[in-house]
């Protein structure tokens, strides 16, 4: 629940006209505030719905002096870091010490609404389709960073047929045949069905993918329990292995490079480490196995957007995109 002084104005930005019967009921509410809280003007709004028209600018954040931050719903700030090209957003009420925290104390529907106040900002207010959404923690806290407007190409993989999220049997590795149904690298104890599916990474990385088991391609697309369920299966498996986490990357529209929504969850290669521990022998061999099929992956003919100075890649060694004739 927020208190909001009555001198915030209702600014009603397109996409988000504010239709008659909303502006009526947060007037009614007004009224029914003011008069109860005999003159302290504080309005009491009492859901996210008829907050999606506040947009309240607040001060810059420490670290972020100059740059533009609002409170976009009642739970999400978010911060022009780069405007244009990047943002941050923010829980905006007491914060939890990092993600993990955040989903294990927070109730299914608060998680619910923080993304969705999240995906309202990206996708209704700002029109945004192609997007790379990173949650990482730091600083005694966790943060939703956004990238946008970069030159992406899209998913170049299999069509909607051999979807590797809905087709158990896709081959993986197209060109190593038999090579590895997709099936085989589901990890079914890390797996919330019927919503959400944990697969080792494909490419024999050090990270983990998280599909939603119904094939939508975009975060805002998902049912309330599929969205809680997919975080869930991130936060549950880090807890149970015990293992931190490097980032959770859940990109969108021309950022992916699947068309079924992804979730990537990396971690360091110490907890993956420790992760493989704790498998049975079948899961290690099944990794073995990944190694080896990546490490034969054809190059792809696209450059790598990954690629870094000092000669390594953000894919990891078994990057499929090309380096380029003067980095390879
Ligand atoms: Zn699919
Ligand atoms: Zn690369």
């Amino acid at each position: 629940m927020a208190l909001l002084n009555t001198s915030t104005t209702f600014s009603a930005a397109p996409p988000y006209a504010c239709d008659a019967t909303t502006f009526a009921a947060l007037c009614s509410l007004h009224k029914v505030a003011g008069s109860l809280t005999h003159g302290r003007k504080q309005l009491v709004v009492l859901s996210v719905t008829s907050l999606e028209h506040v947009r309240k600018p607040l001060l810059p954040r420490a670290g972020f002096l100059s740059k533009p931050t609002a409170l976009v719903s009642e739970r999400v700030i978010c911060t022009d870091v780069q405007p244009g090209l990047k943002l941050e957003l923010k829980y905006a009420k007491p914060p939890a010490k990092d993600f993990v925290e955040f989903m294990e104390t927070m109730p299914k529907q608060e998680v619910v609404a923080f993304f969705r106040d999240i995906a309202a900002e990206l996708e209704g207010f700002r029109q945004l389709q192609d997007f790379h959404m990173k949650v990482r923690d730091g600083d005694g806290d966790f943060r939703v960073e956004v990238f946008f407007n970069e030159e992406r190409n899209g998913p170049d993989v299999a069509p909607y047929e051999d979807c590797i999220g809905c087709c158990p049997d896709t081959n993986l590795f197209v060109g190593q045949e038999p090579g590895m149904a997709s099936k085989d690298c589901i990890l079914e104890q890390f797996s919330l069905r019927p919503y959400a599916v944990c697969r080792l990474d494909a490419k024999g990385r050090t990270g983990f993918s998280i599909m939603p088991v119904r094939h939508v391609e975009r975060m805002s697309e998902l049912d309330d329990d599929e969205l809680y369920g997919m975080w869930s299966v991130a936060t549950r498996m880090l807890r149970q292995v015990g293992i931190p986490f490097i980032s959770l990357i859940l990109n969108h529209g021309r950022y992916r490079t699947l068309y079924h929504l992804n979730l990537k969850l990396w971690v360091g290669n110490k907890a993956h480490d420790k992760f493989l521990s704790t498998c049975n022998e079948e899961t290690r061999e099944l990794w073995n196995g990944l190694q080896k099929f990546a490490a034969n992956r054809p190059k792809k003919q696209q450059l790598c957007f990954f690629y870094r100075r000092d000669g390594t890649c953000r894919h990891g060694d078994f990057c499929s995109y090309s380096h380029g004739e003067y980095r390879n």
